[in-house]
């Protein structure tokens, strides 16, 4: 049988998790990454749910798990520093999670297991698709043509080549008014190896999480956020400071330490709904086709997990197209399940007037109770499935 030949666009986790899966099932694979070499960075991420089998059947569980970030637990603190609440995080779900690992960590795992024979091209993005009967063609920004049997988008929740392909009635882009910025910091003796989490006035939050470089990786999120994908991180930088310039806590030293962090990361939360995933020999995975961002969470597991499941699908279906429906079939309860968030839900996240903070405080307190506590860690569930994944035989 002719070999079918894959390329995947974006090197992260939706991405190498696809070439991961393709090139094992006798693909020959080429991801295009955008970026002029591997991105390490990002902060925390978790693997739950299905995609803790994904992570066995590749045989990484073991290495994810080692690259762990060493947190213990989630708190909740005043103003003080005082714990206030304490999430669950016993078992492999919890706040916290059982394999919890920074974003690049992970990427990175993904990248040195990949099997022999992925290429990968670094800095030369796709510019045009031509999508027709018998494959599609790929042009890059340097000119370079590919003829492929199947295009996978990974890019990420900008990705650009899904508006080459999906009309912009086809993507829906929702803005949750939600801004955070991520960053890496000194640790300090204040801290500890768990997850601190403040809520200020004014919907800000802010987070000071372990790593296991001896670091502190810290997160200011607020809502209503501020208009800053177009701008410079100094001038991001200048907006959050005059946001938290009375924010308490540990604003005063996450903000200057973010001046000089090596990877800052602003986002701006956008969830992504697709109609549709694939359009002929085209399909969307991870971000690009349903950014879940982290007020739903999971989009890692969700990531990690679109790449074994297209893979067997392809492998268990003469068609491609059938191939394709059967992948999204699989896929959509899991990313439907996150992406419909409560009603109020960044209202309660994100107080804005001292009465709200308070109401907020008495709900951790109920919802954190030994009582209810069963009831709070369904809360962190993310590709939660009693299905059993789709059979792949690699033999
Ligand atoms: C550098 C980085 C840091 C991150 N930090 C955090 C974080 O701190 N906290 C958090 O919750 N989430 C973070 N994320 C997002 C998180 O990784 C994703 O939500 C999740 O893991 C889903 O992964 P994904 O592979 O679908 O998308 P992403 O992880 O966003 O990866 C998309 C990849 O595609 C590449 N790309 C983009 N456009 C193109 C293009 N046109 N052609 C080729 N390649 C392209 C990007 O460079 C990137 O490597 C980060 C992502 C990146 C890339």
């Amino acid at each position: 049988m002719k070999k079918r030949t894959a390329v995947v666009s974006g090197a992260s986790i939706a991405g190498l998790s696809t070439a991961w899966w393709l090139r094992r099932t006798g693909w020959d694979v080429t991801v295009l990454e955008r970026a002029e070499a591997f991105r390490d960075g990002g902060q925390n991420v978790d693997v739950r749910g299905v995609a803790r089998d994904v992570l066995r059947r590749m045989d990484l569980f073991d290495a994810v798990a080692a690259r762990n970030t060493t947190e213990t637990g989630t708190v909740l603190v005043d103003a003080r520093g005082e714990v206030t609440a304490e999430l669950p995080s016993d078992g492999v779900g919890g706040a916290t999670a059982e394999l919890e690992i920074l974003r690049g960590d992970l990427a990175r795992t993904l990248l040195d297991h990949l099997p022999d024979g992925v290429d990968l091209v670094y800095g030369d993005p796709i510019a045009a698709v031509d999508d027709e009967a018998d494959g599609v063609t790929i042009t890059t920004a340097s000119g370079r043509r590919t003829t492929a049997d199947l295009l996978v988008v990974a890019e990420g929740v900008r990705s650009r080549t899904r508006g080459l392909v999906f009309g912009a009635d086809e993507v829906d882009v929702r803005d949750l008014g939600v801004t955070m910025v991520f960053g890496t910091i000194p640790r300090t003796e204040r801290d500890d190896d768990r997850w601190r989490w403040h809520n200020s006035l004014r919907g800000r939050q802010i987070h000071l999480r372990p790593d296991p470089y001896g670091t502190i990786r810290a997160i200011l999120a607020y809502s209503p956020g501020d208009d800053v994908l177009g701008l410079s991180r100094e001038q991001t930088l200048a907006v959050v400071r005059e946001r938290y310039a009375d924010a308490g806590w540990e604003a005063p030293r996450v903000l200057d330490a973010l001046e000089t962090s090596p990877d800052v990361y602003v986002d701006q939360l956008q969830q992504v709904r697709m109609r549709t995933w694939h359009r002929g020999h085209v399909v969307a995975a991870g971000d690009a086709g349903w950014c879940v961002t982290p007020m739903g969470g999971g989009g890692a597991s969700l990531a990690l997990t679109a790449g074994y499941v297209l893979a067997a699908q392809l492998a268990g279906h003469q068609d491609q197209e059938a191939a394709l429906a059967a992948y999204e079939t699989w896929m959509r309860p899991l990313v439907d399940d996150v992406q419909d968030l409560p009603r109020g839900l960044t209202a309660f996240a994100y107080p804005q007037t001292r009465a709200g903070l308070a109401a907020r405080g008495v709900a951790d307190k109920v919802m954190t109770s030994r009582l209810l506590r069963p009831v709070a860690a369904t809360l962190t569930q993310v590709a939660e499935t009693d299905r059993e994944l789709p059979a792949l035989d690699l033999a």
